[in-house]
């Protein structure tokens, strides 16, 4: 008999989720402590809180039997990292998620301070709580769970952990890419785990296995060499910015496919969906406004 996964040696669904749901005053609290760390990326007076939020990320996952380390980075933010190796034959999968958030200005906004878990109506609400924190916290009430289980079931615990938790996702930080770059081991894995998305729906789990993206590109059209009036020049002279949407316009077709040259438009979604209403809620469409692109089974 080999080494390796076995249905027999696996929790039943059951067992895991009864796992989990013990799990959830554990989660409230840590997610109380992490939200309330104001760890915005190179904010000036915020130095201490993105430290210290570093530490407790770094304390937590070594409690849970995770050996990570900070790694600071190029762009002076942190990021924890390590390893919990495999058992012979089993693969490792790399959990990311990220510990900073985006700042919280118009703090007179808010309905309760963004730096206390606050609930209201069954949900919970802080600065960062659905992006990362409460994915960090979601992982290490995994690795809490499975430590559990793995008294009953050891093959739970032989699979590899490479935790990842950054400290400047938000704010454009290129200090991972660079750690990337400079140490590709500290990164190896089989799967990686990215969590750092919401689900299609409220208590429907989901795994997202691709997601659009953005590349940001400057683009600067000149026309004349000096500002010339509209009524004397308009019309003839080239105006830069009707110049530039123009230019915007090719990117899309009249469907809103992309339309750029080796950028295809030709993968389609197989799996299952949110309904059209669903999704037009979750997206705030106003009525009357159609859905772009061919939006399989979500326009009528
Ligand atoms: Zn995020």
């Amino acid at each position: 008999m080999t080494d390796s996964p076995t249905e027999q040696t696996s929790p039943t669904p059951e067992a895991a989720r009864a796992a989990m749901a013990a799990q959830m005053p554990f989660v409230r609290e840590a997610l109380t402590e992490l939200v309330a760390f104001r760890s915005v990326h190179s904010t000036p007076g915020l130095e201490k809180d993105n430290a210290d939020a570093a530490a407790w990320v770094v304390n937590s996952f070594r409690e849970v039997g995770i050996p990570v380390e900070p790694h600071v980075t190029s762009d002076g933010s942190t990021s924890v990292i390590g390893l919990r190796e495999p058992a012979e034959g089993f693969p490792t999968i790399l959990l990311y998620s990220h510990f900073d958030v985006q700042p919280a200005s118009d703090v007179e906004n808010w309905t309760a301070s963004p730096w206390e878990l606050t609930e209201r109506d069954g949900r919970w609400y802080g600065r960062g709580a659905a992006d990362c924190k409460g994915h960090v916290v979601m992982h290490l009430a995994v690795l809490r769970a499975l430590n559990e289980l793995a008294t009953e079931f050891p093959d739970v615990s032989k699979v590899g952990v490479r935790v990842l938790v950054e400290g400047s996702e938000e704010r454009g930080g290129y200090g991972l890419e660079d750690l990337l770059a400079e140490k590709p081991d500290l990164f190896a894995a089989d799967v990686f785990l990215i969590a750092d998305s919401g689900n299609d729906a409220l208590g429907v789990p989901a795994v997202g296995t691709a997601l659009r993206g953005t590349a940001p590109v400057t683009v600067t059209v000149e026309t004349l060499d000096q500002p010339m009036h509209s009524g004397q020049y308009g019309g003839a002279a080239p105006d830069a910015l009707l110049s530039l949407i123009h230019l915007l316009a090719t990117l899309h077709d009249d469907n809103g496919l992309v339309a750029v040259d080796g950028l295809d438009s030709d993968a389609r979604w197989e799996g299952r969906g949110p309904d059209a209403a669903t999704f037009r809620h979750d997206a705030g469409i106003l009525d009357g406004v159609d859905l772009l692109g061919e939006a399989q089974g979500l326009n009528p």
